[in-house]
Protein backbone atom coordinates (compact mmCIF):
# COMPACT_ATOMS: atom_id res chain seq x y z
CA UNK A 1 0.00 0.00 0.00
CA UNK A 2 1.26 3.15 -0.76
CA UNK A 3 1.76 6.41 1.31
CA UNK A 4 -1.39 8.22 -0.13
CA UNK A 5 -3.41 4.82 0.68
CA UNK A 6 -1.92 5.85 4.71
CA UNK A 7 -2.80 9.28 4.00
CA UNK A 8 -6.31 8.56 2.88
CA UNK A 9 -6.49 5.37 6.19
CA UNK A 10 -5.77 8.46 8.58
CA UNK A 11 -8.20 11.09 6.11
CA UNK A 12 -11.27 8.62 6.94
CA UNK A 13 -11.02 8.84 10.78
CA UNK A 14 -9.74 12.74 10.98
CA UNK A 15 -13.28 13.71 8.65
CA UNK A 16 -15.16 11.91 10.58
CA UNK A 17 -14.18 13.38 13.35
CA UNK A 18 -13.63 17.27 12.13
CA UNK A 19 -17.38 16.49 10.31
CA UNK A 20 -18.40 15.25 13.59
CA UNK A 21 -17.07 18.56 15.14
CA UNK A 22 -18.52 20.70 12.02
CA UNK A 23 -22.38 19.33 12.51
CA UNK A 24 -22.01 19.45 16.65
CA UNK A 25 -23.36 22.91 17.29
CA UNK A 26 -26.26 22.42 14.93
CA UNK A 27 -27.19 18.41 15.53
CA UNK A 28 -30.95 18.72 16.27
CA UNK A 29 -31.62 22.09 14.33
CA UNK A 30 -34.00 22.67 11.86
CA UNK A 31 -32.41 24.82 8.67
CA UNK A 32 -34.52 27.60 9.20
CA UNK A 33 -33.43 28.39 12.62
CA UNK A 34 -29.56 27.86 11.63
CA UNK A 35 -29.58 30.36 8.92
CA UNK A 36 -31.51 32.72 11.73
CA UNK A 37 -28.65 32.49 14.62
CA UNK A 38 -25.44 31.28 12.72
CA UNK A 39 -26.65 32.35 8.68
CA UNK A 40 -24.28 29.12 7.44
CA UNK A 41 -21.92 27.36 9.83
CA UNK A 42 -18.49 26.82 7.35
CA UNK A 43 -16.18 27.07 10.53
CA UNK A 44 -16.13 24.69 13.43
CA UNK A 45 -18.05 26.61 15.71
CA UNK A 46 -19.09 26.56 19.28
CA UNK A 47 -22.68 25.21 20.03
CA UNK A 48 -24.71 28.32 22.06
CA UNK A 49 -24.95 27.78 25.65
CA UNK A 50 -28.35 26.60 26.00
CA UNK A 51 -28.78 24.08 23.13
CA UNK A 52 -29.22 20.63 22.89
CA UNK A 53 -25.00 20.28 23.04
CA UNK A 54 -24.69 23.49 24.68
CA UNK A 55 -22.38 21.54 27.37
CA UNK A 56 -19.15 20.50 24.94
CA UNK A 57 -16.88 23.07 23.66
CA UNK A 58 -15.87 24.57 19.83
CA UNK A 59 -14.65 21.64 18.22
CA UNK A 60 -15.19 18.50 20.46
CA UNK A 61 -16.61 15.39 18.81
CA UNK A 62 -19.28 13.26 19.99
CA UNK A 63 -20.72 10.03 20.46
CA UNK A 64 -20.16 9.25 16.58
CA UNK A 65 -16.31 10.00 16.24
CA UNK A 66 -16.19 8.04 20.07
CA UNK A 67 -17.85 4.80 19.01
CA UNK A 68 -15.37 5.01 15.15
CA UNK A 69 -12.14 4.92 17.30
CA UNK A 70 -13.65 2.31 20.10
CA UNK A 71 -14.02 -0.10 16.94
CA UNK A 72 -10.29 0.81 15.06
CA UNK A 73 -8.45 0.65 18.58
CA UNK A 74 -9.74 -2.90 18.95
CA UNK A 75 -9.09 -3.85 15.62
CA UNK A 76 -5.56 -2.95 16.28
CA UNK A 77 -5.48 -4.28 19.79
CA UNK A 78 -6.71 -7.77 18.50
CA UNK A 79 -5.22 -7.39 14.78
CA UNK A 80 -8.53 -8.58 13.37
CA UNK A 81 -11.76 -8.44 14.21
CA UNK A 82 -12.81 -9.69 17.76
CA UNK A 83 -17.09 -9.43 18.44
CA UNK A 84 -16.47 -9.08 22.11
CA UNK A 85 -13.54 -6.79 22.62
CA UNK A 86 -15.23 -4.79 19.75
CA UNK A 87 -18.16 -4.39 22.73
CA UNK A 88 -15.96 -3.85 25.30
CA UNK A 89 -13.96 -1.13 23.95
CA UNK A 90 -17.25 0.52 23.48
CA UNK A 91 -18.60 0.35 26.56
CA UNK A 92 -15.66 1.19 27.99
CA UNK A 93 -16.09 4.05 25.55
CA UNK A 94 -19.35 4.91 27.00
CA UNK A 95 -18.34 4.48 30.60
CA UNK A 96 -14.94 6.65 30.53
CA UNK A 97 -16.78 9.68 28.93
CA UNK A 98 -17.42 12.79 31.04
CA UNK A 99 -20.93 13.40 31.73
CA UNK A 100 -21.35 16.02 29.09
CA UNK A 101 -20.01 13.81 26.09
CA UNK A 102 -22.16 10.57 27.35
CA UNK A 103 -25.42 12.51 26.80
CA UNK A 104 -24.30 12.73 23.05
CA UNK A 105 -25.16 9.04 22.64
CA UNK A 106 -28.05 7.92 21.17
CA UNK A 107 -30.65 6.35 23.58
CA UNK A 108 -30.25 2.26 21.36
CA UNK A 109 -26.56 2.62 22.07
CA UNK A 110 -27.14 3.34 25.50
CA UNK A 111 -29.50 0.76 26.21
CA UNK A 112 -27.16 -1.80 24.33
CA UNK A 113 -24.75 -1.28 26.46
CA UNK A 114 -25.79 -0.76 29.94
CA UNK A 115 -27.33 -4.60 28.44
CA UNK A 116 -23.74 -5.31 27.67
CA UNK A 117 -22.47 -4.73 31.35
CA UNK A 118 -25.32 -6.50 32.63
CA UNK A 119 -23.60 -9.47 30.66
CA UNK A 120 -25.81 -9.78 28.07
CA UNK A 121 -23.38 -11.25 25.44
CA UNK A 122 -23.00 -8.95 22.37
CA UNK A 123 -25.10 -11.18 19.51
CA UNK A 124 -28.47 -10.18 21.80
CA UNK A 125 -27.65 -6.79 23.68
CA UNK A 126 -28.95 -4.63 20.94
CA UNK A 127 -32.88 -4.46 21.74
CA UNK A 128 -33.84 -1.13 20.07
CA UNK A 129 -36.43 -1.67 17.58
CA UNK A 130 -35.58 2.07 16.77
CA UNK A 131 -33.48 2.34 13.15
CA UNK A 132 -30.98 4.64 14.69
CA UNK A 133 -27.70 5.81 12.92
CA UNK A 134 -25.34 4.24 15.20
CA UNK A 135 -23.90 1.54 13.07
CA UNK A 136 -23.53 3.82 9.94
CA UNK A 137 -21.49 6.30 11.96
CA UNK A 138 -19.19 4.26 13.50
CA UNK A 139 -18.47 1.86 10.55
CA UNK A 140 -15.57 3.79 9.06
CA UNK A 141 -12.51 1.71 10.53
CA UNK A 142 -14.50 -1.88 9.26
CA UNK A 143 -13.67 -0.13 5.92
CA UNK A 144 -10.10 0.36 6.43
CA UNK A 145 -9.71 -3.44 7.62
CA UNK A 146 -11.81 -4.93 4.64
CA UNK A 147 -9.15 -2.67 1.97
CA UNK A 148 -6.19 -3.37 4.44
CA UNK A 149 -6.97 -7.31 4.20
CA UNK A 150 -8.14 -7.22 0.72
CA UNK A 151 -5.48 -9.90 -1.94
CA UNK A 152 -3.32 -11.13 0.76
CA UNK A 153 -5.44 -12.17 4.19
CA UNK A 154 -6.92 -15.78 3.91
CA UNK A 155 -10.26 -15.99 2.23
CA UNK A 156 -12.31 -16.73 5.41
CA UNK A 157 -10.73 -13.73 6.85
CA UNK A 158 -12.47 -11.50 4.45
CA UNK A 159 -15.55 -13.13 4.29
CA UNK A 160 -16.36 -12.25 7.89
CA UNK A 161 -15.03 -9.22 7.65
CA UNK A 162 -18.49 -8.05 5.08
CA UNK A 163 -20.24 -9.87 7.26
CA UNK A 164 -18.43 -8.81 10.75
CA UNK A 165 -20.61 -5.23 10.34
CA UNK A 166 -24.17 -6.30 11.01
CA UNK A 167 -22.62 -7.99 14.28
CA UNK A 168 -20.91 -4.94 15.04
CA UNK A 169 -24.21 -3.30 14.49
CA UNK A 170 -26.34 -5.61 16.55
CA UNK A 171 -24.63 -5.10 19.48
CA UNK A 172 -26.56 -2.06 20.11
CA UNK A 173 -29.32 -2.25 17.37
CA UNK A 174 -31.70 -4.97 16.70
CA UNK A 175 -33.25 -3.16 13.82
CA UNK A 176 -32.37 -4.71 10.46
CA UNK A 177 -31.71 -1.35 8.98
CA UNK A 178 -29.47 -0.16 11.38
CA UNK A 179 -27.54 -2.93 11.01
CA UNK A 180 -27.74 -3.18 7.38
CA UNK A 181 -26.27 0.58 7.46
CA UNK A 182 -23.13 -0.47 8.99
CA UNK A 183 -22.47 -2.66 6.32
CA UNK A 184 -23.14 -0.59 3.57
CA UNK A 185 -20.53 2.19 4.95
CA UNK A 186 -17.83 -0.25 5.70
CA UNK A 187 -18.19 -1.16 2.20
CA UNK A 188 -18.53 2.51 0.99
CA UNK A 189 -15.55 2.89 2.35
CA UNK A 190 -13.64 0.32 0.96
CA UNK A 191 -14.86 1.19 -2.68
CA UNK A 192 -13.64 4.53 -1.92
CA UNK A 193 -10.18 3.37 -1.17
CA UNK A 194 -10.26 1.70 -4.19
CA UNK A 195 -10.84 4.57 -6.30
CA UNK A 196 -14.20 3.61 -7.79
CA UNK A 197 -16.49 6.23 -9.66
CA UNK A 198 -19.43 8.03 -9.24
CA UNK A 199 -21.58 5.20 -10.61
CA UNK A 200 -19.73 2.19 -9.29
CA UNK A 201 -20.03 3.99 -5.23
CA UNK A 202 -23.74 4.37 -5.93
CA UNK A 203 -23.96 0.68 -7.32
CA UNK A 204 -21.94 -0.44 -4.40
CA UNK A 205 -24.08 1.01 -1.15
CA UNK A 206 -26.80 -0.78 -3.52
CA UNK A 207 -25.68 -3.93 -3.73
CA UNK A 208 -25.17 -3.85 0.02
CA UNK A 209 -28.26 -3.63 0.63
CA UNK A 210 -29.85 -6.00 -1.76
CA UNK A 211 -27.52 -8.88 -0.14
CA UNK A 212 -28.85 -8.35 3.19
CA UNK A 213 -31.98 -6.34 3.46
CA UNK A 214 -34.06 -7.65 0.76
CA UNK A 215 -35.54 -11.53 0.87
CA UNK A 216 -34.78 -14.02 0.74
CA UNK A 217 -31.31 -12.92 2.28
CA UNK A 218 -32.82 -10.91 5.35
CA UNK A 219 -33.05 -12.56 8.56
CA UNK A 220 -34.87 -9.70 10.15
CA UNK A 221 -37.94 -7.47 10.08
CA UNK A 222 -38.47 -6.28 5.94
CA UNK A 223 -39.94 -2.85 5.75
CA UNK A 224 -40.56 -2.69 2.13
CA UNK A 225 -41.93 0.83 1.83
CA UNK A 226 -39.28 2.50 4.33
CA UNK A 227 -36.06 0.05 3.66
CA UNK A 228 -32.94 1.63 3.27
CA UNK A 229 -32.85 -0.18 -0.50
CA UNK A 230 -35.74 1.69 -1.34
CA UNK A 231 -34.11 5.00 -0.31
CA UNK A 232 -30.57 4.03 -2.24
CA UNK A 233 -32.97 3.35 -5.08
CA UNK A 234 -34.56 6.71 -4.82
CA UNK A 235 -30.87 8.17 -4.55
CA UNK A 236 -29.64 6.43 -7.53
CA UNK A 237 -32.71 7.40 -9.62
CA UNK A 238 -32.34 11.06 -8.23
CA UNK A 239 -29.05 11.50 -7.85
CA UNK A 240 -28.87 14.82 -9.64
CA UNK A 241 -31.97 16.73 -7.87
CA UNK A 242 -31.32 19.79 -5.80
CA UNK A 243 -30.13 19.25 -2.24
CA UNK A 244 -33.69 21.01 -1.65
CA UNK A 245 -35.58 18.51 -3.38
CA UNK A 246 -33.15 15.39 -1.82
CA UNK A 247 -34.14 16.53 1.64
CA UNK A 248 -37.19 17.08 1.45
CA UNK A 249 -37.89 13.58 0.46
CA UNK A 250 -35.32 12.08 2.57
CA UNK A 251 -34.85 14.09 5.47
CA UNK A 252 -31.96 14.05 8.06
CA UNK A 253 -33.66 13.12 11.12
CA UNK A 254 -31.86 10.76 13.64
CA UNK A 255 -33.64 7.72 11.69
CA UNK A 256 -30.86 5.59 9.34
CA UNK A 257 -33.76 5.45 6.87
CA UNK A 258 -33.46 9.36 6.43
CA UNK A 259 -30.06 11.22 7.55
CA UNK A 260 -27.78 7.94 6.28
CA UNK A 261 -29.19 8.02 2.56
CA UNK A 262 -29.30 11.54 2.88
CA UNK A 263 -25.66 12.02 3.52
CA UNK A 264 -25.02 9.27 0.92
CA UNK A 265 -27.21 11.56 -1.61
CA UNK A 266 -24.86 14.77 -1.05
CA UNK A 267 -21.71 12.79 -0.99
CA UNK A 268 -22.66 11.85 -4.47
CA UNK A 269 -24.14 15.28 -5.68
CA UNK A 270 -20.62 17.02 -4.58
CA UNK A 271 -18.59 13.76 -6.34
CA UNK A 272 -16.04 16.69 -6.90
CA UNK A 273 -16.59 19.28 -4.41
CA UNK A 274 -16.48 17.57 -1.19
CA UNK A 275 -15.58 20.42 1.48
CA UNK A 276 -18.60 22.40 0.11
CA UNK A 277 -20.79 19.29 0.28
CA UNK A 278 -20.19 18.96 3.63
CA UNK A 279 -20.54 22.29 4.98
CA UNK A 280 -24.12 22.26 2.34
CA UNK A 281 -24.50 18.91 4.16
CA UNK A 282 -24.60 19.85 7.63
CA UNK A 283 -26.48 23.11 7.49
CA UNK A 284 -29.26 21.11 6.53
CA UNK A 285 -29.25 20.39 10.40
CA UNK A 286 -31.16 17.08 12.24
CA UNK A 287 -28.64 14.83 12.98
CA UNK A 288 -25.93 17.44 11.68
CA UNK A 289 -23.21 15.28 13.65
CA UNK A 290 -24.06 12.37 12.11
CA UNK A 291 -24.19 13.53 8.38
CA UNK A 292 -21.33 14.89 9.07
CA UNK A 293 -19.69 12.33 10.01
CA UNK A 294 -20.64 9.90 7.86
CA UNK A 295 -19.74 12.49 4.95
CA UNK A 296 -16.46 13.56 6.68
CA UNK A 297 -15.39 9.22 6.79
CA UNK A 298 -16.09 9.29 3.57
CA UNK A 299 -14.51 12.37 1.83
CA UNK A 300 -11.35 11.17 4.01
CA UNK A 301 -11.22 8.17 1.94
CA UNK A 302 -12.13 9.39 -1.14
CA UNK A 303 -9.89 12.42 -0.89
CA UNK A 304 -7.14 12.05 1.40
CA UNK A 305 -6.17 14.83 3.45
CA UNK A 306 -8.06 17.82 1.76
CA UNK A 307 -9.94 19.57 4.87
CA UNK A 308 -9.15 23.06 5.84
CA UNK A 309 -5.93 23.30 7.79
CA UNK A 310 -8.04 25.86 10.31
CA UNK A 311 -10.36 23.00 10.56
CA UNK A 312 -7.60 20.16 11.33
CA UNK A 313 -6.36 22.69 14.35
CA UNK A 314 -9.56 23.20 15.76
CA UNK A 315 -11.06 19.51 16.43
CA UNK A 316 -9.76 18.30 19.38
CA UNK A 317 -8.22 15.30 20.30
CA UNK A 318 -7.25 13.88 17.22
CA UNK A 319 -4.43 12.10 18.02
CA UNK A 320 -5.50 8.69 18.89
CA UNK A 321 -7.53 8.51 16.18
CA UNK A 322 -4.53 8.96 13.58
CA UNK A 323 -3.05 6.64 15.58
CA UNK A 324 -5.12 3.99 15.12
CA UNK A 325 -5.85 4.28 11.68
CA UNK A 326 -2.00 3.64 11.33
CA UNK A 327 -2.49 0.51 13.12
CA UNK A 328 -5.05 -0.67 10.89
CA UNK A 329 -2.96 0.57 7.53
CA UNK A 330 -0.02 -1.25 9.35
CA UNK A 331 -2.07 -4.19 9.79
CA UNK A 332 -2.54 -4.57 5.67
CA UNK A 333 1.83 -3.98 5.56
CA UNK A 334 2.37 -6.33 7.78
CA UNK A 335 2.01 -9.82 5.99
CA UNK A 336 3.53 -12.38 8.61
CA UNK A 337 -0.14 -12.20 9.71
CA UNK A 338 -1.21 -14.72 6.82
CA UNK A 339 -1.61 -17.76 8.17
MG1 LIG B 1 -23.24 12.48 17.83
Amino acid sequence: MSNKTKEKFIATLMGCAIGDALGMPIEGWKREDIKKQFGRITEITAPLPDSYTGQLEKGQYTDDTILTLALAESIVAKKGLDLEDIAQKQLEAYQSAPPRLKKTFGKSTREGLLNLKKGIPPTQSGMSARPGNAPAMKMAPLGLYMYAIRGWKNGSECVKAYNFAEEIGRITHWDKRSRVSGGVQANAIESLLHGVSRQEFIDTIIYECTSYEIPPYSAGPIHREKSLYSRIIWLKENKDVSANDAHAYLKSSGFVIESYPFALFMFQKYWNNPIEGLIETVNWGGDADTTGAIYGALCGAKHGMIFPEKWIKETKNLEPLIKAAEGIYDLGKNKRLIK
